[in-house]
């Protein structure tokens, strides 16, 4: 019996550093089974108030030339009245819907019907089919890795279409972002809703669902972990990683090409975004393999988190700079140019190499080599719920030597980049740094405090061998 539940153990050890060690109990990831007053609070202030921050943030380009405080002075002082905004806004058009339509419908086909060739060709490429990371209930799941494929074909029709068959102007984009977002509001709401209803009624795996008993909540952080249509059509890769992140760069080359319309010219500025920007998004494609273990998508739940967030949030505020230098067409000098493309490619060294260094030293469990020595690590153990004890270990080698999470540091760098790109003018395409500093100190914690859980004195042991999160010294 002994015997048996050694060999039981050993094999699920290897299992798990095959699986980068994310197998744990079902109460120690992912989001909450109840919900507290604070995290009820927040949800509800997101529901009602993230939509509307969207409307502003285009509103305020649209209407007051990029300004964030002059909607609301016009406002307080009664030179305007929300209805003169409102009414000023460009409404939903049957083109805008046309565009919005055939655009989702082409990367659905995409990502559905065309298996990946490019694994085939490009060397030290990981796509085709791949394996996910094993869910609380114990399920791996398939997906097809061809999201490269994805933006290389799309981006081939763009290029193609502007300097060769003319179908549409490459400002197609920028000409109807208004009426656009009122589509992509349309999806991201559809989707979550389905998705919560799909949660209630046929969820792909009924043990992988958590329900708070909380409406709110359960809509806005899902209910179904990894909901699906069929054998392949899998929400939170094709949302996370496909009509958003996919469009990311061309809504930048739109951009791009209105400037050259209404002045003649592309700033380096914006060639500077274009470039950054257009580097971190081939990044997220050249590793999707690697995404389907980060916590995106090893441990949030499809809600409206993920759907409305991905279909509005991510294509309309992660695109500001852009946006901004439509309006505000900044020419760096020689200096600043070369200062703020060096911060990027900087900043995105080290989030690729802290990345790379992690997954590498988990892939080959220490066997490996961290810039040229063997990797120094903390021995560390869990427990599961039925009592089995896991082995895993955390790296200390490395720029994860250098603090917990330099890999978010690395992005805040980047981040930083694509808005000093703008100048100083205007806050509005500084939100995107304010944005990711938030998000990324939230998940400090969020991560810290689960892998505490998780670990217990082994974290403790961990934390004193680094003891700081993003920048050494400091923080
Ligand atoms: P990480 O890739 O840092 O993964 C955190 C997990 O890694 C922990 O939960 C723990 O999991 C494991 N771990 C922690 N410390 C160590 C260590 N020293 N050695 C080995 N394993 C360790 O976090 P994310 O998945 O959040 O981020 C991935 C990337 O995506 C980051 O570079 C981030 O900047 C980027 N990102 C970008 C966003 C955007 O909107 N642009 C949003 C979010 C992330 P375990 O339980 O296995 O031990």
């Amino acid at each position: 019996m002994a015997a048996h539940q050694e060999k039981k153990n050993s094999e699920e050890r290897k299992h798990e550093s095959t699986q980068n060690n994310v197998q744990t109990s079902q109460v120690q990831w992912g989001r909450a089974w109840e919900v507290d007053w604070f995290s009820l609070a927040s949800i509800l202030f997101l529901l009602m108030f993230a939509p509307l921050i969207v409307y502003y943030f285009i509103m305020s380009c649209d209407q007051y030339q990029c300004s964030l405080t002059d909607p609301l002075v016009d406002l307080l002082t009664g030179n305007a009245h929300l209805s003169d905004i409102w009414n000023k806004t460009p409404a939903l058009t049957y083109r805008a819907a046309g565009i919005y339509t055939l655009w989702v419908t082409f990367q659905v086909f995409l990502y559905v019907f065309i298996p990946d060739f490019c694994h085939k060709f490009l060397p030290g490429y990981v796509g085709g089919v791949q394996e996910g990371a094993v869910t609380p209930a114990g399920a791996v799941n398939k997906y097809e890795i061809n999201g490269l494929q994805a933006w290389i074909i799309t981006h081939v029709l763009w290029f193609a279409n502007a300097y060769y068959f003319h179908w549409f102007s490459p400002t197609i984009i920028f000409d109807n972002w208004i009426p656009l977002l009122w589509c992509a509001n349309i999806l991201g709401y559809v989707v979550s809703t389905f998705a919560m209803i799909k949660g209630y009624f046929f969820p792909t795996n009924a043990k992988d669902c958590k329900f708070t008993g909380n409406f709110f909540y359960d809509y806005m952080m899902g209910i179904e972990f990894n909901p699906r249509i069929g054998k392949w059509f899998d929400f939170k890769l094709f949302f996370n990683g496909r009509p958003g992140i996919v469009a990311w760069t061309l809504i930048n080359l739109s951009y791009a090409a209105k400037q050259q319309e209404l002045y003649g010219q592309v700033t380096n500025s914006m060639i500077l975004v274009n470039v950054l920007q257009g580097i971190y998004v081939l990044d997220f494609f050249w590793n999707e393999a690697w995404y389907l273990k980060t916590i995106d998508i090893c441990h949030d739940h499809f809600g409206w988190y993920l759907g409305w967030g991905d279909c509005v949030w991510l294509p309309y505020l992660y695109t500001l700079q852009g946006l901004y230098l439509v309006y505000h067409p900044v020419q760096l000098g020689t200096a600043n140019a070369t200062g703020i493309l060096m911060l990027g490619l900087i900043g995105y060294y080290i989030f690729r190499m802290t990345n790379h260094q992690k997954d590498l030293f988990r892939r080959t469990n220490g066997n490996c080599k961290i810039w040229g020595k063997k990797p120094q690590y903390i021995e560390c153990s869990y427990m599961s719920v039925d009592g089995t004890k896991y082995y895993s270990k955390l790296l200390t080698s490395g720029f994860w030597g250098w603090a917990r999470h330099f890999n978010y540091t690395g992005d805040l760098m980047g981040s930083l980049a694509y808005c000093l790109a703008c100048g100083f003018e205007h806050v509005l395409p500084y939100f995107y740094i304010i944005y990711m500093t938030i998000l990324l100190t939230h998940r400090c914690i969020r991560d810290e405090h689960r892998c505490s859980s998780k670990y217990g004195k082994d974290w403790n042991r961990y934390t004193a061998a680094v003891p700081y999160r993003l920048i050494p010294g400091v923080f």
